[in-house]
């Protein structure tokens, strides 16, 4: 696989051969048993990877739909909400709870750091009203991993819910849904999960479908009752994603016979390597608890990231992310999720050290 282009981007990942060739069969309807058969199956599985007996739901649209319903699903206009802001898709959720009309109050970490579980605990007591707790298990923009099973032992003892953004770290990181107490784990397709964009999932716990039916938010596309009355009968409320569903069939049994721990472990292992590789051309781990979904790398002061980037994808057909935020030029992201393997990250590696190379001898020319 190390011939062709490499994709090392946190989303989309790499897609494994065996769920491209699902994608390339004829469609068939989904009004049919076929299709019921197929997504209950699907559906099973997924719960077995979200490590939960709630039913999960699945959406058609990206990562941020199935944020967008956990915030419309659970909630009623001017209801006071927490959000742990690691980062750029912490921010989302401060969003999305602003425009649907929420009162979000907002701790707000300093990039690279995870939420520190004795200053939520005081939030929650400073804020003792708030319905739901918002937080992401990996915070993509920053690599940092938080510590959701220490978050739900404070969450399980109210009322609120928590709500969880596990798009880029489920299938990476561990995560114990019900274990923990999530209320809500969102995921996405184009992570972990090895498939194209385009779904999203939400796992909805006892306590949260309680909420569900007393909130009152309007929602229609993403209105989970909807999708809860047709999953029965094995059916989505509107026109499924078909084929993705067809493919998540076959990526899930990828991860399932690789057995869910192994996978884990293979892709913490990956992040160590990752992490060496890269401190050992001279860059700074940014993530101060890193996550296995990806990880995050500081430039050396005045080095040219963007330039760094762009050659690294138009010379060597290497393509990883740049920083977001306020570590923008300064940061790249390379992802070790899903199925990109060892061989993959050192072809990336080998790339880079050709191209720091390359940089540091014209520089010397230009001085
Ligand atoms: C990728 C990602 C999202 C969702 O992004 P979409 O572009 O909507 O798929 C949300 N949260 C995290 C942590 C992510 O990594």
């Amino acid at each position: 696989m190390t011939n062709g282009p490499i994709l090392l981007t946190p989303g989309p990942v790499q897609i494994p051969e065996s769920v491209r060739a699902v994608m390339a069969q004829p469609i068939f309807h989904h009004r049919t048993p076929r299709f019921r058969e197929l997504f209950e199956r699907v559906t099973g599985k997924l719960k077995f990877v979200f490590r939960t007996q709630n039913p999960v739901y699945t959406l058609v649209g990206s990562g941020s739909a199935g944020m967008e319903a956990a915030v419309v699903n659970f909630h009623s206009p001017g209801d006071e909400v927490l959000v742990l802001d690691t980062g750029k898709f912490g921010s989302r959720f401060t969003e999305l709870a602003r425009v649907f009309g929420l009162c979000p109050r907002v701790i707000e970490v300093p990039w690279g750091e995870a939420v520190d579980p004795s200053q939520f605990e005081k939030a929650l007591t400073q804020f003792p009203r708030v319905k739901s707790v918002f937080v992401q298990l990996c915070e993509t923009s920053t690599a940092v991993l938080n510590d959701i099973r220490a978050i739900g032992e404070k969450v399980r003892r109210t009322d609120a819910l928590l709500i969880v953004d596990a798009i880029a770290g489920l299938a990476a990181d561990v995560l114990e849904t019900d274990a923990w107490a999530v209320d809500a784990v969102i995921g996405g397709s184009q992570k972990a999960l090895m498939l194209p964009p385009g779904l999203a999932f939400i796992s909805v716990s006892p306590k949260a479908q309680a909420r569900m039916r007393q909130s009152s938010l309007p929602r229609y596309y993403f209105d989970l009752q909807k999708y809860e009355k047709n999953l029965v009968s094995g059916d989505t409320p509107f026109t499924p994603g078909t084929m993705l569903v067809w493919a998540a069939d076959e990526a899930l049994d990828l991860i399932l016979s690789e057995g869910l721990e192994n996978v884990w472990a293979r892709s913490r292992e990956l992040g160590d390597f990752t992490r060496a590789e890269l401190s050992a051309m001279g860059f700074r781990i940014f993530s101060k608890a890193p996550s296995s979904s990806l990880t995050a790398a500081v430039f050396p002061e005045g080095f040219d990231a963007k330039k760094f980037i762009r050659l690294l994808r138009e010379q060597k057909n290497v393509t990883v992310a740049g920083g977001q935020g306020a570590m923008k030029n300064r940061m790249m992201r390379v992802a070790h999720m899903g199925s990109i393997g060892k061989e993959e990250l050192q072809a990336g590696f080998q790339a880079m050290r050709e191209i720091l190379a390359g940089m540091e001898k014209s520089e010397q020319r230009v001085a």
